[in-house]
């Protein structure tokens, strides 16, 4: 099938060209059509499926036919992400894929100035790109209006659920007008998401892509078993002795991410990290080192590193098991993207054999065990129970109340944020204050 017979516009088209996409992928086929008949979509479809061109050109498409000159502060179609990196990724394919429309966008996340992003809208904006925390403080404080919304879209809703967002979603949905095109995409479906898409979607097109088929297709599963203690050694030991120039690596704790990252700097090995406790600033430029080979290795946490889209990455290493079987594709499917080969390796010590065992379940036991010379495991060392520090905050995704607490708006974990109304004048300039409580 190629892109000409989607009902693409000639402007698109070219975009597409450009970026030397020759045909689409399943989920392309499927949600673009159904999105520019104007219903709503559910669609399964986790990331490195090319979901992102999916949602995108038909909504560009269906903005633009419609002129309308946009109002400052007004929304015109709005993408809901999790995190800052997604946001960013998905508001760099818009731009990309809009260059020959004529279309604004920007996005929008917490971890950065507030007044800058006011500024730009303005100055009118079509597409907006936003994570929820700080889009309702957009929202809080009238410097967005989102009553013109005609298209809804949440990305992986299943991870902003996780994330503890609803409140924030649903605050955000009765700002909107309840006429418009909402499509939801979600890589699982939790009773949670279900009840989710009930309240937001109407009569939905449902459009599910072969979840693992990227998992397991394009990319090599390898397992090292390594006594625990041994782990940093073995990582050391792997990246130098194949010369590996760009590893993206997971550890399961914010601390223990900074301490694997110092550790293998002093190995000599070009080493950052990214968690939620890093600035903006921090974050984006790890990345970019990254992405453009100045660092060879990136240690990140599963949230901070959600969304993060580097074509032809090959190696994903899991220097910890996640504890969630399902995270552990999220990770590797920041490989083999794109119709590249990719390898996923993970650390595997005795404390993490039920982890391993859920993880072979769900993965239907594509993974390859193969001990490192040298490496062999002790078999006397016994299991220990996983250390699991602030970062099970992080694991389980729920909006931190650190930052908050220390400017004195407690919420509890996963708790709601005042409705608007209850919002006096001083919280809400309070609120103001540029940082995200949500942040990965
Ligand atoms: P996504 O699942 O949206 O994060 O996309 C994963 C990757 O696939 C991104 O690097 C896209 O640029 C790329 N991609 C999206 N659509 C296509 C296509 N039709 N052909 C080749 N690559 C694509």
């Amino acid at each position: 099938m190629s892109f000409n017979t989607l009902g693409l516009s000639t402007e698109l088209l070219r975009a597409i060209q450009e970026q030397g996409y020759t045909q689409p992928t399943p989920i392309q086929s499927q949600a673009i059509p159904a999105i520019l008949e104007g219903g709503d979509i559910l669609a399964g479809a986790q990331t490195g499926t090319g979901k992102t061109a999916g949602f995108t050109l038909p909504l560009l498409q269906r903005i633009a036919k419609i002129k309308q000159n946009s109002k400052s502060n007004h929304i015109r179609a709005l993408v809901l992400t999790p995190t800052r990196e997604l946001a960013a990724q998905v508001s760099d394919s818009v731009t990309r894929y809009g260059k020959y429309l004529p279309i604004r966008s920007t996005v929008i996340f917490g971890g950065v100035k507030f007044g800058p992003q006011a500024n730009k809208l303005r100055k009118g904006v079509d597409v907006l790109v936003a994570t929820p925390g700080r889009l309702l403080d957009h929202v809080r404080q009238q410097t967005v209006d989102l009553s013109g919304v005609e298209i809804l879209v949440l990305d992986e809703a299943d991870r902003m659920l996780d994330m503890g967002f609803i409140h924030d979603i649903r605050q955000i949905m009765q700002t909107m007008p309840k006429k418009r095109q909402s499509l939801l995409f979600s890589a699982t479906f939790s009773s949670a998401i279900k009840q989710l898409a009930n309240s937001l979607l109407h009569k939905p097109v449902h459009i599910e892509v072969a979840r693992d088929k990227v998992t397991t297709e394009s990319i090599k599963q390898i397992v090292h078993p390594v006594d625990r203690q041994r782990k940093r050694e073995l990582l050391s030991y792997l990246i130098g002795s194949n010369n590996w120039e760009q590893v993206l690596v997971f550890a399961r704790t914010k601390r223990g991410t900074d301490r694997l990252a110092l550790q293998l700097k002093q190995d000599g090995i070009r080493t950052a990290s990214i968690h939620g406790d890093k600035s903006q600033g921090a974050r984006t430029k790890a990345l970019v080192d990254f992405k453009h080979g100045k660092i060879r290795v990136l240690v990140a946490t599963d949230i901070a590193a959600r969304g993060i889209d580097i074509t032809q990455l090959p190696h994903v290493i899991n220097y910890e098991l996640p504890d969630v079987a399902e995270d552990y594709v999220h990770r590797i499917g920041r490989t083999g993207r794109a119709g590249n080969i990719g390898e996923a390796r993970s650390l595997v010590c005795v404390d993490e054999h039920k982890q391993l065992r859920e993880i072979e379940r769900l993965t239907q036991n594509n993974l390859t065990h193969t001990v490192i010379p040298g490496f062999e495991v002790d078999k006397s060392i016994k299991a220990e129970p996983i250390q699991r520090g602030r970062s099970k905050k992080e694991a389980s995704n729920k909006p931190s109340n650190f930052k908050a607490k220390r400017k004195g708006e407690a919420r509890k974990p996963g708790g709601k944020r005042p409705p608007l109304h209850a919002m006096s004048n001083k919280s809400r300039s309070r609120n103001n204050s540029g940082q995200s409580r949500h942040s990965a």
